[in-house]
This record gives C-alpha cells, structure tokens and sequence, in this order.
C-alpha cells in the first residue's frame, strides 16, 4: 500500500512525487515510456515562476552547469513598426530570469530527484484500470509492466500526471472546461551560431507569430506559428524559406544573425487544444498537462506543470495526516487554487493563440509600454505567467498607461485619454465609456479592464 501512486514520471509527475517523497510518503511513480524519454514536444522556456521552484527545490544549478542554457532576462513584442522589449518582474524579489533547459535533461534531473527523495520509479509500466472501492472511491490502479504481465497496487490517493490525452482523466469520467480547439500551429526547430543576448523576442505580423529564444548547448529556438488554416506541412528546405522569410520581414537586424545552413536537426509541429478539466475527486487528483492543457504561445506548459504539483503536493501532504476524507477534503481545495492560479493566463493565453493582429490603437497601447518601464515590464510579466492579466489590465494600470501614449496620436486615443484622465472627476460614466472603448480594442482582455472576466485574478508566484 502506498499513500500516493503518481501515473506519468515527466515534469509534473516527477516534481509531485519529489515532493511528497521528501516529506517522507510512500509514493509510487509509473511511466509507460521508458525514461527519460525523447526530446518531448516543448520548446522547453520555463519562465521564472517555475525556475523559482527548480532553486528552491536544489535542482537549478545541475540544469545550467556547463553545456546548459543560458538565463534570459528580458521578452519583447514587435508588432508592425512597434518594439516592446522590457526586463522580467522578478517573482517573490527572488528570481527575475528564464531559462530554457534541454527538455530530456529537465525530465531526468526530476526524476533522479524523487528517486533519491525516496519515491519508487517503475518505468516501461502503463496504467490500465484503476480500482475502487466499496463506495467508489478511486483505491488503486491495475497496470502492466515491461514484460507484458498486469498487476495491481494500492494507494490513498492515485495522481494523473499522464499529460493532456490522460488515461487517469478517462477513466475517471473528469470532464473538460472552458475548451477551445487548436488555434494555431506552429514550426520550429534549433539553430547553431546564433549570437544570443539574453532575449525572448516575438513578433505578430500579417497573422504570423514568429519567436526566438536561446536555449542549450550554445543552440537558439526558431518558430513561427500560424492560424490553422494557413498552416502547411512542408520539406524541411521550404520551412527553411517560410520562418526565416517571416523573421527576415519583421526584424532584418535579427534576421541577419541567422545563417540559413544553421539548422540542427528537422523541424518540428506543434499544435495543441486548450481546456481544463476538473481536477479532483475523490482518491484522484490530476496535474500539469492532464488538468490543464494550453496553447503553447505563451510556453507556460512547464512553469505550470511546477507549481501545479508544488499546490498539490502541499495539499496532499496536509490530508495525508487525516482520514481519506480529509484527503479529499484538501485535494478538492487544490482544484479551486490551481484555477485561481491559472485561470486568467488561460484566457490570455486562448486569445494571444488567435493571432490577430494588432489595430491601430493596441499598437499605439504596445508603443505607450514601450516607454513606461512599469508597463513594459508588466506586459511581460503577464506573457511569463508572473503579473496576472485582471492586474495588468486593471483600470487604474491601463488608464496610467494613457499618460504615455503618444501626444498627436490620432484623435481616438486623445478622446479615450481624456475621459479617463481630463474629464472632470465628478463624472464617473466619462471613465466607464472610457473603458468602454478601450476594451472594445482589447479582444478577450478588454473583460479584465471591465471586471468582467473569468475568476484566476489573484497574484501568485
Ligand atoms: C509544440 C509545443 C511546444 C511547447 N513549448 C513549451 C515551452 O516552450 N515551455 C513550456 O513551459 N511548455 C511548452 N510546451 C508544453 C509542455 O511540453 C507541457 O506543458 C509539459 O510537457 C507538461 O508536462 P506533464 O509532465 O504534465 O506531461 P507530459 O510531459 O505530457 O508527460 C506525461 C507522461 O505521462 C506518461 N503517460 C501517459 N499515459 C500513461 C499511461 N497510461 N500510463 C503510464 N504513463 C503514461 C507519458 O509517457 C509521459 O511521460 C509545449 C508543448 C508543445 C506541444
């Protein structure tokens, strides 16, 4: 019997049953792969709200020793002729930097991690069935081993951490919220001789969404995503031609760094669905990609699946000390504080994954960032999971972003500026109308400026 069985043994797995082993739990970890497994479909940024968790876990140092990739400190946004690159907040004054470690080393370094701390790693072992018992309770799974034979083990509470296609999800009936289908899909792939500045650049141009960002052993991301529909397979000589084509239109300064043999290995797809999924139930929890599943524009996948598993494995160890219906009792909570954490990136998420581009007046609202570090740096934030969207899209932060919009902007702006700055106090509909207008521009946003949107709005790191 053990007190936690963990199904999937990659980065929210591994991070859940590190933790709960150090706290001294029999925790059972499976995979059905054998680990540490291929390259894995990321383009593997952490952002520093999960490399907050790597330092404190112990765990940063052995990720970017030698051959490792190097911190970023700062994200820009180009779009048009607009160019916002500003520093990241830092989260809890502690870490103010990304990074983006290869992500088979990533995977092995967590689980090495919970082996030592003690948690049992069974590899090449694939979840079938779970068992329940008298009252329904989720008691155990049903799995089959390396040599084709099935067996069954026991636990208190069984964790899918068995990403976005979850067979722990199926089996126990979790249904999905707030989906969204793919928006977009993306090429990418790795390019030597890069010069690197310690930058994450993104460009949205013509419906494109081009990024870059240095990463392991001295290589450096290269992708561009594109609506659905625009979206075509090709040999790898014409994607070649498409990206560096976009980044050449976009920023030829950058463009001009990047030789056009420098490409290491094939170009890789992506394309990846958006929900949610209840996340608990009773003897059953799920973390990472197997609660939570987004669009990879905002690379936020593994920062969340970190502090997923950080929220949980507090809560499970909590209601391990009571009786399994405190247990569930905490594991519940763990579903309502993920989505307080997560919900609001989602939505910002979803729409930055439409790739619309930018009007008139939200490239002048880019140009006003630009020019106010605070804003600048908030907008960041926002992309790297670290400010919340209902903070950076708040009344009172939008209407001080008015003060550095530009002066003889067209006559919109002036007029929004105005009712949200000039018009007399005394009347309150001018700021209303105001924001009003502004949201109008602001896609799904524009909800968070109007109190309107979805809950997730607390500050978290
Ligand atoms: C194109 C693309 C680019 C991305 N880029 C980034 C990025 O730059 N930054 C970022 O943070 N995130 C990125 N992501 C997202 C990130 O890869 C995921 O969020 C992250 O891998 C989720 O980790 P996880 O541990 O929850 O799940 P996974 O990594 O999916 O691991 C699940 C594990 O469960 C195992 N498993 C599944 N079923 C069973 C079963 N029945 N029995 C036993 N084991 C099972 C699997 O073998 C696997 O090892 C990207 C994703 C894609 C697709």
């Amino acid at each position: 019997m053990y007190d936690v069985i963990v199904v999937g043994a990659r980065i929210s797995g591994a991070a859940t049953a590190m933790l709960l082993a150090r706290e001294g739990h029999r925790v059972l970890l499976i995979d059905r792969a054998k680990m540490p497994g291929g390259k894995g479909a990321a383009t593997n940024l952490v952002h520093p709200p999960g490399i907050l968790r790597l330092k404190r876990w112990g765990l940063l140092d052995e990720l970017t020793e030698s051959g490792g990739p190097p911190p970023i400190h700062s994200y820009g946004l180009q779009t048009g002729p607009v160019r916002l690159m500003a520093r990241l907040p830092a989260v809890e004054d502690e870490v103010a930097e990304a990074y983006s470690p290869e992500r088979r080393r990533l995977d092995e370094v967590m689980q090495r991690a919970a082996v030592k701390a003690g948690a049992e790693l069974r590899e090449e072992t694939a979840l079938r069935e779970l068992t329940t018992d008298g009252a329904g309770r989720v008691s155990g799974v049903r799995v089959q081993g390396p040599d084709g034979s099935q067996f069954t083990e026991h636990a208190r509470l069984v964790v899918g951490a068995d990403g976005s296609n979850s067979t722990v999800a199926r089996l126990v009936g979790s249904e999905k919220y707030g989906a969204r289908p793919v928006l977009n899909k993306s090429h990418w792939a790795y390019w030597a001789d890069v010069p690197h500045d310690g930058r994450v650049r993104t460009y949205r141009h013509n419906r494109r969404h081009a990024f870059t960002w240095p990463t392991h052993d001295g290589l450096t991301i290269l992708g561009l995503a594109l609506p659905v529909a625009d979206f075509a397979a090709a040999p790898d000589e014409e994607r070649d031609r498409t990206v560096l084509g976009a980044f050449r239109e976009i920023d030829p300064e950058f463009a001009a760094r990047v030789s056009p043999e420098g490409r290491v290995g094939r170009w890789m797809t992506g394309a990846v669905p958006n929900f949610l999924r209840h996340p608990a139930g009773p003897g059953w929890a799920l973390v990472g990609d197997a609660g939570y599943t987004r669009d990879p524009i905002t690379a936020a996948g593994i920062t969340d699946a970190l502090r997923g598993a950080e929220l949980l494995a507090r809560g499970v160890a909590e209601g391990l000390a009571g009786d399994d219906r405190a247990l569930d009792r905490r594991v519940a909570e763990y579903g309502g504080r993920r989505d307080a954490l997560v919900r609001g990136h989602f939505e910002y998420t979803c729409d930055h994954a439409l790739i619309a581009d930018y009007g008139r007046e939200e490239q002048e609202f880019v140009r006003a960032m630009a020019k106010s570090p605070a804003h600048g740096s908030g907008m960041v934030g926002m992309f790297a999971t670290i400010v919340p969207p209902a903070e950076f899209y708040s009344p009172a932060n939008i209407h001080a972003l008015l003060d550095h919009v530009d002066r003889d902007t067209g006559w919109k702006l002036r007029f929004v500026r105005w009712l949200a700055r000039g018009a007399p106090r005394r009347l309150p509909p001018a700021t209303r109308l105001a924001d009003r207008l502004i949201a109008a521009n602001l896609g799904s946003m524009g909800d968070f400026l109007l109190g309107a949107a979805a809950p997730g709005a607390g500050r978290a790191a």
